[in-house]
């Protein structure tokens, strides 16, 4: 299995899967001549995708999913609620819908689509299961339900939110409504709630972790490293091979 964190944050975020025989996109959030250079500066070559999952429809994770789809033809897989929210950069793209909730098998793998509490039309976590493993993503969401934490159960790699740290964000420059919304159940998780999940998911077979989607304001890389690095020491369950997702470029491949 490979993993490479292409972009992640509130500006754009892309993550490249390899599993089985199968290559995906979760998410394409920046401009498909970005993460096409970002593909072939990790070695990647976007050319050899199967498909584009897309998690839900706000810009940082829609922005090139059609874009990308059409210049190699292969599908978007995508919920309905969130196609028809994000029609207009759907237009003339193959795509598949699934249902939310619902597993399919696409290529040699299963996706498992499961809801998520944030704000927008259907927003989905992803497992992917092939004959390598199991492969979990979460990223915006509110709150960690019991599903989300049942989902991610067993993953040989993680992607997970761990968006910001909720003392920066209180004392930070956002204005009072954008707090709450980030706060809220519809917002995005914080360090603290990331790491709590991590404690229900963290297991001897966990060998690769993406920390993802960091507030440039209300976060540091170097907060999440530390908090993460710690919180792995003191579990003494695992030792994956971490990385802080970025903004401005791809993390390494992760091998596992
Ligand atoms: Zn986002
Ligand atoms: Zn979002």
């Amino acid at each position: 299995m490979k993993i490479c964190s292409l972009a992640s944050g509130s500006k754009g975020n892309c993550l490249y899967l390899e599993t089985g025989e199968t290559r995906l996109l979760v998410d394409a959030g920046l401009s498909l001549r970005e993460i096409t250079a970002r593909m072939q500066h990790a070695g990647i070559q976007p050319d050899t995708v199967h498909g584009v999952l897309v998690t839900h429809e706000h810009l940082d994770h829609i922005r090139s999913a059609g874009a990308f789809a059409r210049r190699y033809r292969i599908p978007v897989l995508i919920s309905y609620a969130t196609r028809q929210a994000a029609a207009a950069y759907l237009n003339k793209t193959p795509l598949i819908e699934f249902e939310t909730g619902y597993a399919f098998a696409f290529q040699d793998c299963m996706v498992d689509p499961f809801p998520v509490t944030h704000d927008c039309s259907d927003p989905v976590g992803f497992v992917v299961d092939s004959a390598e493993g199991r492969f979990g993503t979460a990223t915006d969401l509110g709150v960690v339900t019991r599903l989300v934490r049942d989902k991610l159960q067993d993953c040989r790699a993680l992607n997970l939110e761990a968006n910001h740290d909720p003392e920066m964000l209180q004392n930070g420059p956002y204005p009072w409504h954008l707090k709450q919304r980030i706060k809220s159940r519809h917002g995005h998780l914080s360090n603290q709630e990331s790491l709590e999940l991590l404690f229900d998911l963290a297991h001897s077979g966990l060998e690769a972790l993406v920390m993802a989607h960091l507030s440039e304001v209300n976060n540091h890389p170097d907060k999440v490293a530390a908090v993460t690095t710690s919180f792995m020491n003191d579990q003494n369950r695992c030792a994956p091979q971490i990385v802080i997702g970025d903004q401005y470029q791809a993390g390494p491949v992760m091998t596992i």
